[in-house]
């Protein structure tokens, strides 16, 4: 048995399906045609398909009374505009511009693998078809609605494509044990003092000011309270306050975005975040505070699993695996990824595939409107999860 020949011999209806969902992206919590598209596929292959939420689809295959293995894919696109030289563009003003509709098309492919060899199965396999990756919200919602148990999952994984990579198509990319996505949170802040005639300031409390103090001492964060081998990124995105020149607003609203790669350094930003905010403005008679928006806690591998799904992969023919571990490489990003839920509570690994090289013309990062991902890199990733999923449960009787 050679699951990455099967894979390719079923490319096209995985090719098929990528298609479709990138004719039809939808985003965040609300993917009405997407799930039903995923549920019905699933039945046609003789699944029993569940709806976790308004969009979030499990199903299962193998056996009861087992360990249980879940395989993970996100089906979510970004509010883009596309403007990739494909033959299959979105439709509707949104775009799959982080390949999200290739994770959704391979993990129905490693449904059919799976489906194909149930007999075989020495467990159970669960199926994730999770939501709102994009907004950090899909996971969390399903985690926190019990995807994670009956059955209870024992280890997980995830694979994401990756596009305007100087690396062979389809190679599968083992990104380094110690390897980490950060955590991630976003936030705005609400600043109020008193709107005045901007002749008078005397007469007011001008947030646009403290909104400065504020934009400024925040990165003192970073450059004078963290270790400085530690890692933060503070991003403020967008400022906004006032309508014209001779009027100070009575508010003031500033956004960003911070990401960590500790959840102990996470949890001391943020509080050292609320005390800076607070005190600035009540310095300059004002008053703000922070709200938290949408995050998740940090990535990282579970150290074992990672060592058995390296010797699963490299022990498939034909399939291209490379550890960045063996190449003194570490695919760590500032970036982060809401799998990082499941990673939290169940021994997971993470994995990239690549999807496209700039040498041939993939030049355009995720989130591009001008992004392309090679299809010849889908049997790869729906090989990983099906191989996998079925060999761990094989050796965790
Ligand atoms: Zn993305
Ligand atoms: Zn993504």
């Amino acid at each position: 048995m050679n699951l990455y020949q099967e894979a390719l011999g079923i490319k096209d209806e995985i090719v098929e399906n990528r298609k479709h969902f990138h004719r039809n992206p939808e985003l965040g919590l609300s993917l009405p045609q997407t799930a039903a598209y995923v549920e019905e596929k699933l039945r046609e292959m003789g699944y029993e398909p569940q709806r976790v939420g308004e969009s979030g689809v499990v199903a299962t295959v193998g056996k009861a009374g087992g360990k249980c293995f879940l395989i993970r894919a996100d089906m979510d696109a970004l509010p883009v505009e596309e403007k990739a030289d494909v033959d299959f563009k979105s439709t509707n003003g949104c775009m799959h511009a982080c390949g999200h509709d290739c994770h959704t098309a391979n993990l129905l492919g490693a449904a059919r693998l799976l489906k194909a060899h149930e007999n075989e199965l020495e467990g159970m396999v669960k199926l994730m078809f999770q939501p709102a990756e994009e907004t950090m919200e899909g996971a969390k919602m399903m985690v926190e609605a019990g995807v994670l148990e009956n059955p209870h999952v024992d280890a997980a994984m995830g694979i994401h494509v990756f596009t305007s990579l100087p690396m062979p198509i389809g190679t599968v990319l083992m990104p380094g044990s110690k390897s980490k996505f950060a955590a991630v949170d976003w936030f705005t802040i609400r600043i109020t003092g008193k709107g005045c005639h901007g002749a008078q300031p005397n007469n007011g409390v001008d947030p646009l000011n403290v909104m400065s103090h504020i934009h400024i001492a925040l990165q003192a964060l970073n450059a004078r309270e963290l270790d400085p081998t530690d890692n933060l990124v503070l991003t403020i995105g967008q400022m906004h306050g006032g309508s014209t020149s001779n009027v100070l607003p009575q508010e003031a609203m500033m956004s960003g975005t911070i990401r960590t790669m500790k959840n102990e350094t996470r949890a001391t930003v943020k509080a050292r975040m609320e005390a800076i905010v607070s005190t600035i403005a009540a310095a300059f008679r004002a008053e703000a505070h922070v709200e938290w928006g949408a995050g998740g806690p940090v990535l990282f591998h579970d150290k074992e699993l990672y060592k058995d799904v390296k010797r699963y992969l490299t022990a498939v023919e034909g399939l291209p695996v490379l550890d960045f571990d063996d190449v003194g490489g570490d695919f760590s990003s500032m970036g982060s990824e809401d799998f990082a839920y499941v990673a939290n509570e169940v021994p997971s690994v993470f994995l990239a595939v690549a999807a496209g090289d700039p040498e041939h013309g993939y030049c355009y990062p995720q989130h591009h409107p001008m992004a392309r991902f090679h299809e010849d890199a889908l049997p790869c990733g729906a090989a990983a999860y099906a191989q996998v999923a079925m060999q761990w449960l094989s050796e965790h009787k």
